[in-house]
């Protein structure tokens, strides 16, 4: 008999395989919004606590992801995430880059400064990408600085504002991520400004069983982001800094220059969603502070791509 072709069954396939495509999930684990070139898209989430680790709800990283003048992409979870010293940081102080003036120096320095982001466990309510396949499913988001003000201020409101426990399983609120293109200069970034905590409180399931069943399945955030292994020695990390950065900048000033101007352009078409924030005064004795970016999405996109191997790699051993 003859394979039945399904047009149907092909296409759904194939549109999801676009959809994936298009919200960089590559790593299963990752819940990431699109954002439409028009009008704006609302994912209906609910934030969990992370019970594993007595209820926490989110960790932050620093981590440093750029291109490097070697061509390569440098993608390492910053140390300081951990209380440890950083090569890079280190490097940057002493070389003074972000102040001695030079604006190419300085530009540089931003450039492989560290990032911070935020994750969270978070159970999909709606989500109409592949017909709905993410909802009821829990996953780990990633947010910026934001984002991370919005659900800071609910849980600690400024006087006289009502605190919003949206983390409560049985009474806390879903969270509508609204997110659509803004323009700056001549550019489109993806804004999240709208979004907002739901008005009434809910449980995330109907029954104690069901709702237990969802906590055990949040990723143990530590776990899955902080992990030992998932950062480098000050030796090894100083290592490759030193074979893909500063070898380059001391000796190949010419090539640097061209994956500089290569990079300038590259820049301006993903520049980074979210407000830029000032990093720890301890993390950075400079007279000029400079900024914590967001990651953008070649450089997250290229550090799940390295975790996701990380892990793979783990489970083949
Ligand atoms: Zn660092």
């Amino acid at each position: 008999m003859a394979i039945r072709w399904n047009e149907e069954d092909v296409m759904k396939k194939l549109k999801k395989q676009k959809e994936e495509e298009e919200s960089g999930q590559t790593d299963k684990r990752m819940w990431t919004p699109t954002t439409p070139k028009k009008g704006k898209s609302v994912y209906r989430v609910r934030p969990l606590p992370d019970m594993t680790s007595g209820g926490e709800a989110w960790v932050k990283r620093f981590q440093h992801g750029f291109q490097a003048p070697s061509g390569s992409w440098f993608i390492e979870n910053c140390p300081t995430t951990m209380g440890n010293k950083c090569p890079v940081e280190d490097y940057l102080n002493k070389q003074n880059l972000f102040n001695n003036g030079d604006p190419k120096d300085k530009n540089f320095a931003s450039k492989v400064y560290k990032k911070k982001n935020y994750f969270m466990n978070i159970l999909v309510i709606k989500d109409d990408r592949s017909d709905g396949e993410n909802e009821g499913k829990v996953f780990i988001w990633r947010f910026g600085q934001k984002i991370y003000e919005k659900i800071s201020s609910a849980l600690f409101p400024e006087p006289g504002m009502e605190q919003i426990m949206f983390l409560d399983p049985y009474k806390g609120r879903d969270f509508l991520i609204s997110t659509k293109m803004v323009k700056d200069g001549d550019k489109d970034y993806p804004n999240y400004d709208e979004s907002v905590f739901a008005q009434t409180p809910s449980a995330i399931a109907d029954t104690d069983e069901a709702i237990n069943k969802i906590l055990e399945s949040c990723f143990d955030l530590k776990t899955e982001l902080l992990a030992p292994k998932y950062f480098k020695t000050y030796e090894e990390f100083e290592k490759m800094f030193k074979a893909n950065v500063i070898d380059y900048r001391s000796g190949e000033r010419k090539e640097e220059k061209k994956v500089e101007e290569k990079k300038e352009e590259k820049k301006e078409d993903k520049k980074i969603e979210e407000k830029l924030v000032e990093p720890k005064k301890e993390d950075v004795p400079v007279k000029e502070t400079p900024v914590v970016e967001e990651v953008n999405d070649d450089e997250f996109l290229a550090s799940l791509n390295k975790e996701l191997k990380h892990l793979q790699g783990e489970k083949t051993k």
